[in-house]
């Protein structure tokens, strides 16, 4: 077979690096204290969408859109409603702009570095709808929660179970985290409020839709990834007392409500092509409409990394976890097709959480839960002890997946500081 060509861009450091012309993820960004608008990484500089538009070098139009009012937009969602055609036409459109060295001239002035851009929140997110489907994850919890039975419950392995999580707390990348407070019970039985003691986070990998779908219409699971437009990093932090007291029995509340953090550069579906690997085969088969024709598992490694409170800013972050997205159970088109069988429907700007993803090694569980036994036994980080996180502790979550011999892509780093409860 013919090694696959890559591209060669003109912008310093791109190539090679895990933002080359075959990436191309989409964000928002300011400089200064200018107004947010749409952005595209290459290398360590970013494109300034809305310039490219009013110097003419992108399509006038997006489906009948005028483009520069589409990226002029304080959030990536009149690109993503515009749906498959037009992303894909973009896409080819700035590599070709990043690549052509005739084309340097007029591009190289809608250059930023990111280290002077300030990214905000990439999407308005409709709904935050987020899974459980690590059978590994749903496991692991389940002994410890479920010791003497079965750990999986009778529906798991029958449907991705899932619960709608509160959209209005996702928060970019980078921002501080404050330790949530609330209720919980002591083993001895009484019920106290104050700070969480048990403060956890949670390695996800969130879907971001961009084609709107039919109130009334359940989504085909053969046309579920037209809807997509791309993955980020999600932490899905996690209060445990809170969580284990107050979800009997209708499930999550304020334990999980109080922040998600998701990464500032979406990386489109159509990058990760490359990536596609069988996943873990599904024992029984699922109903009709949870049924694949396709592989669908992503070849993705991902890991945590935490730097302790007190740890020099300069160190990296200690890594307590690497994982796979490929070994996945139940993938992306499933969770699609069964969010909507009843009819409910998709929305631009909708994030899918894969749920927490954990491998079956010692040191690849996606949260602290899992790594610590349940709190019991400590993990060593950076020559500190760790349960669960202190204020000052620093969790970044980073992916990487190869598309193509000799092509790396970083998804952007989901980081955030745990900050002290509000007295
Ligand atoms: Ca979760």
């Amino acid at each position: 077979m013919p090694a696959p060509t890559l591209l060669t861009s003109w912008v310093d450091g791109a190539d090679g690096s895990g933002f080359p012309a075959e990436h191309l993820p989409f964000g928002t960004f300011s400089v200064g204290g200018d107004r947010p608008r749409v952005g595209v990484r290459i290398g360590d500089q970013v494109l300034d969408m809305p310039r490219l538009a009013d110097n003419g070098l992108l399509p006038a139009k997006l489906d009948g859109t005028d483009a520069a009012e589409v990226f002029a937009a304080l959030t990536l969602n009149p690109f993503l409603a515009l749906g498959p055609d037009a992303w894909h036409a973009v896409r080819a459109r700035l590599a070709d702009l990043v690549c052509d060295p005739a084309s340097r001239a007029r591009v190289e002035p809608a250059l930023v570095p990111v280290a002077a851009a300030r990214s905000h929140l990439p999407i308005a997110v409709a709904d935050y709808v987020d899974f459980y489907s690590s059978l590994e994850h749903a496991t692991n919890l389940g002994r410890l929660f479920r010791p003497e039975g079965e750990p999986l419950l009778p529906n798991w392995r029958h449907l991705p179970v899932a619960y709608h999580g509160r959209a209005g707390t996702v928060v970019v990348s980078g921002t501080p985290v404050v330790r949530p407070a609330g209720q919980r019970r002591l083993p001895d039985g009484s019920i106290v409020f104050g700070p969480t003691t048990r403060l956890d986070i949670e390695l996800e990998l969130g879907f971001v839709v961009g084609a709107p779908s039919q109130h009334g219409r359940p989504v085909p699971i053969g046309e579920a990834a037209d809807h997509v437009f791309g993955v980020v990093l999600v932490n899905d932090w996690s209060a445990r007392d809170i969580q284990g007291w107050e979800a009997q029995p209708l499930g999550p509340f304020l334990g999980k409500s109080f922040a998600t953090t998701m990464s500032a550069w979406v990386t489109p579906l159509e990058a990760l092509a490359g990536c596609n690997v069988d996943g873990p085969v599904q024992d029984p088969e699922p109903l009709a409409y949870l049924r694949l024709d396709e592989p669908w598992g992503l070849a993705l490694d991902l890991e945590v990394g935490l730097r302790p409170a007190g740890a020099d800013p300069g160190d990296p972050p200690a890594t307590i976890s690497r994982t796979s997205a490929a070994g996945l159970y139940w993938r992306l088109p499933q969770q699609v097709a069964h969010l909507t069988v009843n009819g409910a429907h998709l929305r631009t700007g909708d994030l899918l959480a894969s749920g927490t993803i954990s491998g079956p090694e010692t040191g690849s569980q996606g949260s602290l839960m899992e790594l610590t036994q349940g709190g019991a036994q400590a993990i060593e980080v950076a020559g500190q002890q760790r349960t669960f996180l202190e204020d000052g502790d620093e969790v970044v979550l980073r992916g990487q997946a190869r598309p193509a011999d000799g092509v790396t892509i970083e998804l952007g780093e989901a980081a955030g500081r745990i900050v002290p409860a509000t007295p």
